[in-house]
């Protein structure tokens, strides 16, 4: 694909972007907090003029992290796909007003440039029924009240790339796929499809995260509104925001801090302990979903880059076939279990832009 693709990948707390030219990825950056677009647009200029490629942008491609029931393509933005989209924001006030300024904006500054959105629930689309409904009223389950999941890009690329080092074969097979940084979840996979995820109706829900509670009891929210006077609103923010490790550590949500404090601070080491056993239990549930276990790989700033972290994880998991190897854990190699581990677990270090770049060239090529 001739000409300059910029993506833009806006999570919860900051934006990414990147700049692709000829289907390859040439610079990357931070372009700092969601709600400043003007300065996000200034950076993402400077980029374009640093390369040269102002006149060669042939499209930008948005990370939407809220597709609801609509949108599982990517799809280039028009005025009528922005006003669906803007119907989906009460599903996702933290993400989707700021994503869909970001699109506005880049729309206004590089006019007649396809705008292509991807969506992180799409790869999630065919959860089936007993994993996508939630056991409330049924009303709520047609008005849209369900599980989606997310980080659906960073899943696409796992499997992709799963595909690449290991064959199709394994990708045929029970996979589990763990995204553990900041926002941290887990999808289950069997004969490619997804067929479980951790995050449900909003990303808060599934595992111990960094600022996010994970899975709760419904009743503490009630008993906080009875106790506190807290709002939904309230707490909403601190499940999302104040709670996870941040929540339990009182000091960091990072967990390369906690990992250096836990042996002087205990509230350090219960937070990672919680976030730890939290992330095993999950991968015994999943598996049980999926009937077993053949690949498992770990993903994310932490999966990644912790072997301390996914060593702790996968502790205990013997009876599950994980047993890991220890020397190619800490090294970080690409198998980090055992040749005889009836698991295989694996590290890849994931890339939400380049699936985003990939579905502009396709979309704007037919
Ligand atoms: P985001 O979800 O915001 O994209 P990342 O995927 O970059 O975040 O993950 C950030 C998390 O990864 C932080 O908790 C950070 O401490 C952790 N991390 C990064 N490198 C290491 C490391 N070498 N050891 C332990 N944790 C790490």
């Amino acid at each position: 694909m001739d000409g300059a693709v910029v993506t833009i990948n806006a999570g919860s707390s900051s934006v990414k972007f990147a700049l692709f030219r000829d289907g390859k990825r040439i610079e990357s950056g931070a372009g700092g907090r969601l709600d400043d677009v003007a300065g996000f647009m200034s950076e993402v200029g400077r980029l374009l003029r640093a390369h040269g490629v102002e006149r060669s942008l042939v499209g930008v491609g948005h990370r939407i992290v809220h597709g609801g029931s609509r949108f599982f393509e990517p799809v280039i933005a028009s005025g009528e796909i922005l006003a669906e989209l803007r119907q989906l924001m009460p599903f996702d006030p933290e993400h989707l007003p700021a994503e869909i300024a970001l699109v506005e904006a880049c729309t206004r500054v590089f006019a007649g440039v396809p705008q292509v959105l991807c969506f992180d629930t799409a790869f999630h689309r065919d959860l089936p029924i007993v994993a996508r409904m939630l056991a409330i009223p049924r009303k709520y389950f047609d008005a849209g009240v369900r599980r989606y999941g997310f980080h659906g890009l960073s899943y696409t690329y796992l499997m992709q790339e799963l595909e690449r080092v290991a064959g199709a074969k394994t990708t045929r097979g029970r996979v589990i796929l763990a995204h553990l940084g900041n926002g941290a979840s887990r999808a289950s996979v069997r004969e490619g499809r997804c067929v479980d995820t951790t995050m449900a109706f909003t990303p808060t829900a599934g595992l111990v995260m960094g600022t996010r509670s994970g899975d709760l009891d419904p009743g503490i929210a009630a008993y906080l509104a009875r106790s506190e006077g807290m709002s939904a609103e309230q707490f909403a923010a601190m499940a999302s925001s104040r709670s996870g490790m941040l929540g339990v550590s009182e000091t960091s949500s990072d967990v390369r801090e906690l990992l250096e404090r836990e042996k002087s601070d205990p509230r350090a080491a219960e937070a990672i302990g919680l976030f730890c056993f939290q992330a095993r239990k999950w991968i015994g549930a999943l598996a049980a979903g999926l009937g077993g276990l053949d690949v498992l790989v770990f993903s994310g700033g932490i999966g990644e880059n912790s072997a301390v972290i996914r060593g702790r994880i996968c502790e205990g998991l013997e009876f599950l076939g994980i047993d890991l190897d220890a020397g190619r854990n800490e090294r970080g190699e690409a198998v980090i279990s055992r040749e005889e581990s009836m698991a295989s677990v694996r590290v890849i270090r994931t890339d939400e832009e380049s699936v985003i770049a990939e579905a502009v060239c396709r979309l704007i090529e037919t």
